[in-house]
């Protein structure tokens, strides 16, 4: 079993992606595929009126702020046309897959947090009222029965607090969980970067191999951004028995198969 997360930011080839989905399946290879959407989530969320906010945590990771309006921007982009694009370019490719959100079926559920914590121009504020949260509890017989029929799971967020509500998560760490429930061997997390790179953005600078007691490191000196978030996913697949994360450019043709290859950076 391996779990795919393809991103959502700017220049990610879809078709290369599925391209791929269909060659590994074909070769028997069970497989859950997860998607971002944020860069078309930014476009349609301007468009609205809604323009994006980003917010970092005291401990410098960055995330969407969502209200209430922002979630329903990020749900009609996310679960509406990112996820069924991908389903209906599989679907093209002959293969039958079935696109869910984490709230269907309570695929992902969390709690939603109360508060949080952003640093704003160095100075610490408290935000309330977001739907936000982190994934605790996966689903895993409601994902096998799918692929016990046929059908190949198609993922993203938002997930579902215990009060059944709307929670935005991060997508790479509900990857994470999402491969460690099903005991997957690999987690490929692709995005339009060819990995980590230790001199962002100079892609010349590659990080191929980053061992699991070296990525706090990383995380402090090489990552910025949304990267630190992917290797924070990264070390709690790991941590939750994955024999190895690979980063790898979704940009080229064949993002799956090189990444699997060891295209990328690997961390094991
Ligand atoms: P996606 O939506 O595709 O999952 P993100 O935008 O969440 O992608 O994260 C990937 C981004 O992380 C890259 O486009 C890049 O701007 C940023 N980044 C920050 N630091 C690094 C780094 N050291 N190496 C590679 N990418 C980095």
């Amino acid at each position: 079993m391996i779990v795919i997360k393809v991103g959502g930011s700017e220049g990610i080839d879809y078709d290369a992606v599925c391209d791929d989905v269909v060659d590994l399946v074909d070769t028997g290879q069970q497989l859950v595929l997860i998607h971002g959407g944020s860069h078309l989530t930014n476009q349609v969320a301007t468009a609205l009126g809604h323009p994006p906010q980003f917010v970092t945590s005291p401990s410098g990771y960055s995330s969407r702020l969502t209200d209430r309006a922002a979630l329903e921007i990020f749900e009609m982009v996310y679960c509406g046309q990112v996820n069924k694009n991908i389903v209906e370019r599989l679907q093209r490719r002959g293969i039958n897959s079935i696109g869910l959100s984490g709230i269907d079926g309570r695929l992902w559920q969390g709690t939603r947090k109360k508060a949080i914590r952003v640093l704003e121009n160095g100075r610490k504020r408290i935000i309330r009222d977001t739907h936000t949260g982190r994934v605790e509890q996966v689903n895993r017989t409601l994902l096998w029965d799918l692929m016990q029929v046929g059908l190949l799971p198609v993922l993203t967020p938002p997930a579902v607090s215990y009060d059944g509500e709307a929670i935005n998560v991060d997508g790479d760490r509900a990857a994470a969980a999402t491969a460690v429930a099903l005991d997957a061997t690999d987690l490929i997390i692709l995005s339009n970067t060819p990995g980590v790179l230790g001199n962002f953005p100079d892609e010349s600078s590659l990080i191929p191999t980053i061992e699991r007691d070296e990525i706090q490191q990383v995380i402090q000196t090489n990552a910025q951004g949304r990267m630190r978030m992917k290797l924070l996913g990264a070390q709690e697949a790991l941590a939750g028995g994955l024999r190895r994360v690979v980063l790898g450019d979704a940009r080229c043709s064949q993002p799956v198969r090189r990444a699997l290859a060891g295209e990328g950076t690997v961390i094991r």
